[in-house]
């Protein structure tokens, strides 16, 4: 240059990092090798924390909660061919539950391209299916544009998984420092705001809402993971107490408003969806996890009000009134409106009654069965401690982290969620294998809280191998596996059914009976612990709680307690 020295020259795989740091990118998850090895090195450098896993499918996983819990796009990071393609299920998992995520992948040399080169793959269409937006970034002049295009698609409207290609030779090629640094200043003065802008409601839509609620017998306020995402939970509380509507969230709108909370429908489910005739439901879909909507689970009479993000999904659930807004705003603005000419239904009004008794009546029945000491244990008695453990930590309260049939099934019942975003589980795809992404995602995004596993030993098995992770980041986690020796439990056939030339192999559904999982976190250094009894289930909770180190609890259930496929059996 003038002064005589020679430009720094930035690489595709610096300048994707620069990029990033400077769309205010500060986590990554992934897998490094061939070709994007030093772009994780980089990011490492300019700041962002990369969480290095042993496999794509539980990075990706990890990528998908960090954007739920935080509310900004998961990154993950995968090396081309197979790398991608198992990054597809934490892409695919990102679609299915709203969830903002983007996927950057390296591929294959461009001008090698469909000679068979090193891990080719066409992964534009490969991602097709799970991608709200894919880009490839052909040349390294468009890496910056294409980074903040795919940062800003991954959180608009309805968040969902976008994709951004990496080619090998883009990585390699380089331009200049200064001519970089004008690059992405160009690329971030043409951002397009209205990506993330979000819809106004129109207040006459308000008003019907409002009108409709007034109006009501049996109202109830229904809310979801998109209410949670959005951070609602104020509005809602609001709304809440100064109507005295009941409320019931799904299973990760739990804790928005606590569990405890007096006008918690959660334990008079049935009735409640059952026998109510307006429904406020707020970021949830009318999906197989609310029955659609539809008789037998609701009154055919029911009238929906239905808020969401997603004009598309208002088109497709039909309601009485649609609401397309961000949740928190709009929930805010029918707060105003009822303020203005408040109701509220009292104690003593009917159905806020009849979803009290029902309540008090379901919640006594359970504590019967909880009161009990099963051993060999039972779902139940184990969960009774794991609860009574969690509530004792108080405020913040633990993330937790929940998966598997009956385990998740029963757990969701028993374990009590007090604030909001501190549940995790399957979701809307029932994705088992979810449980030690979800926990590293957990303990990365929210330092001040620590975490708490709860997952059948067939979920926890499908990326155990995590569990070093857990280990070489010291992360506050604490996996209590429910060993019941297989998936569903075991081997469950009766004699009849075992028949032809492989009777002798163990059933599909059996592992290996009273696997040592404690012993494979010890390999890497974690604590573990085997568990039989209540009391050495109550120690190793307060040892491990107090810790809030890596840990494993390997809980042996009674192979013969829970019921197959959960609350699901109809389906399988
Ligand atoms: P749940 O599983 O808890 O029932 P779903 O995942 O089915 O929840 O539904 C969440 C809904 O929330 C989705 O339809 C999504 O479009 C919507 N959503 C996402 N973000 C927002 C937001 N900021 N405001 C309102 N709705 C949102």
């Amino acid at each position: 240059d003038s002064e005589g020295k020679t430009p720094t020259s930035i690489d595709g795989n610096t300048f994707v990092a620069m990029c990033l740091a400077r769309a205010d990118v500060d986590k990554m998850f992934g897998v490094v090798g061939i070709p994007v090895t030093s772009l994780a090195n980089r990011a490492v450098a300019l700041g962002i924390r990369f969480i290095a896993f042993h496999n794509e499918q539980s990075a990706g996983y990890a990528a998908s909660a960090y954007g739920y819990l935080t509310g900004r796009p998961g990154i993950l990071l995968t090396v081309s061919g197979p790398g991608c393609v198992h990054g597809l299920a934490g892409l695919s998992n990102a679609g299915a539950n709203a969830w903002p995520v983007v996927l950057i992948s390296g591929s294959c040399d461009q001008k090698d391209f469909g000679r068979g080169d090193f891990q080719e793959l066409d992964q534009i269409a490969a991602v097709e299916p799970f991608s709200k937006y894919s880009v490839k970034a052909t040349d390294i002049s468009k890496i910056p544009a294409s980074v903040f295009e795919v940062l800003d698609r991954a959180v608009s409207g309805r968040p969902g998984g976008c994709y951004l290609d990496l080619p090998t030779d883009v990585l390699h090629q380089s331009v200049t420092e200064s001519e970089a640094q004008k690059l992405i200043d160009d690329a971030e003065k043409s951002r397009n705001k209205e990506l993330i802008a979000k819809p106004i409601v129109n207040h006459s839509e308000i008003e019907k809402a409002v009108a409709l609620l007034r109006k009501a017998e049996r109202p109830l306020i229904v809310f979801g993971k998109g209410a949670a995402y959005a951070r609602a939970e104020n509005a809602l509380k609001k709304l809440v107490e100064s109507s005295g509507i009941p409320f019931l969230p799904t299973p990760m709108g739990k804790g928005l408003l606590s569990d405890t909370h007096e006008l918690a429908a959660t334990a008079a489910r049935s009735l409640a969806i059952g026998k109510c005739d307006v429904a406020l439901v707020v970021g949830a879909r009318l999906n197989w996890l609310l029955h659609f909507g539809e008789p037998p689970k609701w009154s055919k009479d029911v009238k929906f009000i239905l808020v969401d993000i997603s004009k598309e999904e208002i088109d497709l659930r039909k309601p009485y009134v649609g609401l397309v807004g961000d949740a928190k705003e709009v929930v805010e603005k029918i707060y105003k409106e009822i303020k203005d000419d408040p109701f509220c239904l009292s104690k003593s009004h009917p159905w806020v009654e009849a979803i009290a008794k029902k309540v008090k009546e379901n919640v006594s029945k359970m504590e019967v069965q909880l009161a009990k000491d099963f051993i060999p244990f039972n779902y139940m008695t184990p969960l009774r401690i794991i609860r009574d453990a969690i509530l004792a930590v108080g405020s913040p309260s633990p993330i937790l982290v929940s998966e598997g049939a009956n385990t998740m099934d029963v757990g969701r019942a028993v374990l009590v969620q007090t604030e909001p975003r501190t549940r995790l589980d399957a979701g809307t795809w029932g994705t088992m294998g979810v449980g030690l992404g979800y926990c590293i995602a957990a303990a990365v995004a929210s330092p001040d809280r620590f975490v708490v596993a709860v997952e059948g030993d067939s979920g926890f098995g499908f990326s155990a191998m995590e569990v070093e992770t857990l280990v070489r980041y010291q992360l506050p986690v604490v996996v209590i596996v429910f060993n019941n020796g297989g998936v569903y439990g075991g081997d469950r056939r009766s004699p009849e059914e075992i028949t032809g030339p492989y009777k002798d192999d163990p059933a599909p559904t059996s592992f290996v009976p009273k696997a040592a999982y404690h012993v494979l976190m010890e390999a890497f250094g974690g604590k573990g612990y085997l568990v039989q009894t209540p009391d050495e289930l109550r120690s190793a909770l307060a040892e491990s709680f107090s810790a809030r180190k890596p840990a494993v609890l390997n809980v042996i259930i009674d192979p013969f307690a829970g019921s197959e496929s959960g609350r699901l059996q109809h389906k399988n």
